[in-house]
């Protein structure tokens, strides 16, 4: 595992730069995304520090630790552990994802074995569980036993290889698995299959690189989504020119200039899982060779999220699998894939910038959209997450949905701690434990002890192995206005500002506690477009949601037609529901045709945590929209602002 490591430090010292002070094209959606962050540069994590502190292992770029050295409790880790126990390994791998690609009889079609693979890898390094570790080598030698002369793997006949859809998707994935499992496991074997696979892709795309894709008009990105990032995992490791030449010159990435085109229709220009993988491809490409036209794009959609009402208030975007702004949040919000692939996004701008807003972005994703894509006992997995009307699961195991949601739950150790400066970064909050190396060797332990997200309260347990001088960044997360750190018992110096990382920098001993209390502030939200005059409950990073069948008495009732008394609030109150130990609020409602606010209200409602399954509206109609007690969702620009006043 010593030349992973050191490789993981290499690929984040290799790293750019931002490009945004360089790259300020006088669009207004830039210009905006620029005083957004530019905040930042005078704290953790600007550029001017990024600059100044060049890339190094010291950088102000926060970098991934080496895999394998977070241990993850609170619903965090639960969440891990019922996927793996309840999903993973209860999956049969052979019918469906094995079986196909043995018999190679299919003329089109997605299984999602690479997706599978790498999420395997991933959780079978995290759980050091020996039956994952077993699923994850039977996947992986079943798949290279069916590797063709010409380096083939997949499902499609012959004649239908390549230019059927999603054959080269799928291969592409299947190259990005093996090459995981070679980076995590040291698998020669994987690492040989995963180059004559690319080769095989390679050698025939660029023969014929005008070909038609699909039998449906989609755009080349869509139809073969997944293959950059694919070709650059597989230089990162090979060093190979050639896969990087493929991504440069062949695909041109630098040429996309990815337009948010709204709503499904045409040739699905705005698919938003599509979008989100090219602009983590561009991003990974500037790494290695800036160039100002990669960021563009991830300028465009970050101002469209957060600007443009891309984003909903569970973090999910996109409906019908495209970008959208009516903030609708019915049967088609928010592809799990589009999920998955804006949490690996913002995990790329986390590590480029270190700037707190991305983990505050991950955080509502995680608890609301992702969480909500699961049912509670683990089993089943959606394709998408409403929150307005009934949801559905997803009928199969395999397919994009499925396994990127796997994906997902797979790099959640990664995204809870970053190393920086030397020293450390929190960025998620829950119960946890890390063990690092610091900049010379000493070692570090840091246990995170809380039950956040019920409790307000994170301790902090700091153990270098010998006293040491390093820096520790704790996410303050913009939703909570009165933060309070304490280091041995003292207040922090500097304190806590909501929205920024708080760095602590000083002499470490062993013993040293630093406390945090971010207290979990209950909020009525804005709506915004269609959701205008409503209001949504959240609690800490948590949305909650009305689940009809704990109300007989809403029997019939349209739920767009309760009117919420805001003033009538109650809890939160335990529930263990939708998760143990999870929580609940009680609020006085109105029916439809009541005479508010001087009729009695004539309900009393149970307001439960958004990944609650029969969870079917989530905004609520009130007296007065202009109530002061309505706020505004702190992650959009206008608390944005103020966050970079500090
Ligand atoms: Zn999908």
């Amino acid at each position: 595992m010593a030349n992973r490591r050191e490789f993981l430090v290499a690929a984040v010292a290799t790293s750019g730069v931002s490009k945004l002070a360089e790259s300020k094209q006088a669009t207004d959606g830039e210009a905006r995304w620029a005083a957004l962050n530019m905040g930042n540069a005078r704290g953790p994590g600007g550029y001017a520090e990024a600059r100044r502190g060049g890339p190094s292992s010291t950088s102000a770029q926060p970098a991934h630790l080496p895999p394998g050295c977070v241990k993850v409790g609170g619903e965090l880790g639960r969440r891990i552990d019922i996927t793996v126990n309840k999903n993973l390994l209860v999956l049969n791998a052979d019918q469906d994802f094995l079986k196909p690609l043995r018999e190679r009889t299919m003329k089109s079609g997605y299984v999602g074995l690479g997706k599978l693979i790498d999420a395997s890898a991933r959780l079978a390094l995290y759980t050091g569980d020996e039956r994952v570790v077993t699923l994850k080598r039977h996947l992986v030698a079943e798949t290279l036993k069916t590797q063709e002369k010409d380096g083939y793997i997949g499902y499609l006949l012959p004649e239908h290889r390549v230019w059927d859809l999603w054959d080269i998707s799928e291969m592409g994935y299947i190259v990005y698995g093996l090459t995981m499992d070679y980076r995590l496991y040291g698998e020669a074997a994987s690492l040989e299959g995963a180059r004559k696979l690319a080769d095989y892709i390679i050698a025939r795309w660029t023969s014929q690189p005008d070909h038609a894709i699909g039998d449906i008009n989609i755009p080349t990105q869509m139809a073969a989504v997944g293959i950059e990032n694919a070709m650059l995992a597989l230089h990162e490791e090979t060093k190979d020119a050639k896969y990087l030449a493929f991504v440069r010159d062949f695909r041109k990435i630098a040429g996309w200039d990815g337009r948010i085109v709204l709503g499904r229709w045409g040739r699905i220009e705005g698919h938003a899982y599509t979008y989100l993988a090219q602009c983590i491809g561009q991003l990974r490409l500037d790494r290695l060779e800036p160039d100002p036209r990669l960021v563009g794009p991830t300028h465009a959609v970050l101002d469209f999220l957060l600007n443009g009402n891309g984003m909903t208030i569970t973090g999910a975007c996109g409906d019908h699998e495209c970008w959208h702004n009516t903030q609708e949040g019915t049967i088609h919000l928010g592809e799990t894939c589009a999920t998955t692939y804006a949490i690996f996004w913002l995990d790329e701008l986390m590590r480029r910038e270190g700037n707190s807003l991305y983990g505050d972005l991950m955080e509502r994703l995680i608890f609301n959209t992702l969480f909500g894509a699961q049912s509670p006992d683990g089993r089943r997995l959606r394709y998408y997450t409403a929150f307005d009307g009934p949801r559905h699961y997803f009928e199969m195991d395999t397919y994009c949905c499925p396994n990127n949601y796997r994906r997902a739950i797979a790099v959640l150790p990664d995204l809870i701690y970053y190393r920086v400066q030397g020293g450390l970064a929190v960025n998620l909050y829950t119960a946890s434990s890390v063990e690092a190396e610091l900049e010379g060797g000493d070692a570090l332990k840091l246990r995170q002890e809380t039950d956040y997200p019920n409790g307000s309260q994170v301790t902090l347990r700091v153990d270098p192995s010998r006293s040491a001088r390093f820096p520790l960044w704790l996410r303050i997360p913009a939703w909570c206005p009165n933060p309070n750190v304490t280091i041995n018992g003292q207040p922090s110096e500097p304190p806590a500002t909501p929205g920024r990382f708080l760095v602590l920098d000083r002499a470490w001993e062993a013993g040293d506690q630093v406390k945090l209390d971010l207290p979990m502030t209950d909020r009525w939200v804005k709506g915004r477009q269609g959701q205008a005059g409503r209001a949504a409950l959240m609690r800490g990073p948590q949305l909650y949601c009305l689940n009809r069948a704990l109300h007989p008495e809403l029997k019939g009732v349209d739920l767009r037609l309760l009117v919420f008394d805001p003033a009538s609030l109650e809890g939160p109150i335990p529930d263990d529901s939708v998760r143990p130990g999870g929580m609940a609020f009680r609020a006085k409602v109105w029916g439809p045709e009541a005479w508010y606010p001087h009729e009695k209200p004539a309900f009393t409602l149970t307001l439960t945590e958004f990944p609650d399954p029969s969870g079917e509206a989530a905004y609520f109609k009130v007296p007065n929209p202009q109530d002061s007690r309505l706020v505004a969702d702190e992650l959009l620009t206008p608390a944005a602002k103020t966050r970079s006043a500090s």
